[in-house]
């Protein structure tokens, strides 16, 4: 029976959906402005933003916020290459919940899609290679998160405060942000 409400295994409703539209507007801009690029997402910067009803099987991540995921042409320039920002909305949802009421929706949002769309510029701007050894990741990921925490220092929400206290680059086990998959487009 229709009941007029969706729940349906933890996807973004239309209500997430708005809260996704306006932090993404705000991580874009922040990204655009802190790296000094005229418009995101752009031809050097090609990126789009999918939530988990969009999702492939293999965009799928069980237990991280959201997978970046580097679809390429082989032997392509790098305007062959297309990055999707996969949105795991369940795991989002779920950590919601669990930090109720201290950390908000938007801010979370904010937060994952900021750092992902700074992978994607530095990957982009071959500051480390999508396929680089597991070490060299590890300190990619600290400067990522570093990078994250330096633009949204200003951002004034206390869920932001504590946010940022908890995803502290500094604090290992809490950095399961993203992870990353690469799939070539034959
Ligand atoms: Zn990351």
């Amino acid at each position: 029976m229709y009941t007029g409400k969706t729940h349906n295994a933890g996807l973004f409703t239309l209500e997430h959906t708005g809260v996704l539209a306006k932090s993404a507007r705000t991580a874009v801009r922040m990204a655009e402005e802190h790296f000094n690029i005229p418009s995101l997402p752009s031809r050097s910067y090609p990126f789009q933003i999918a939530t988990l009803g969009e999702l492939d099987p293999e965009e799928i991540s069980g237990d991280r916020f959201a997978r970046l995921v580097l679809y390429e042409r082989p032997g392509a320039r790098a305007s062959e290459r297309r990055y999707r920002i996969c949105l795991q909305d369940n795991i989002i949802l779920r950590r919601i919940e669990e930090e109720k009421p201290s950390i908000l929706l938007h801010d979370l949002l904010l937060y994952v899609l900021l750092h992902e769309i700074i992978h994607v510029i530095r990957f982009q701007r071959e500051e480390l290679d999508f396929e680089a050894p597991e070490h060299e990741r590890m300190s990619e990921e600290r400067i990522v998160h570093q990078l994250t925490h330096d633009i949204l220092a200003d951002f004034d929400s206390s869920g932001m405060r504590i946010l940022l206290e908890r995803y502290s680059p500094y604090r290992p086990g809490r950095n399961l942000i993203t992870d990353s998959k690469r799939l070539l487009i034959l």
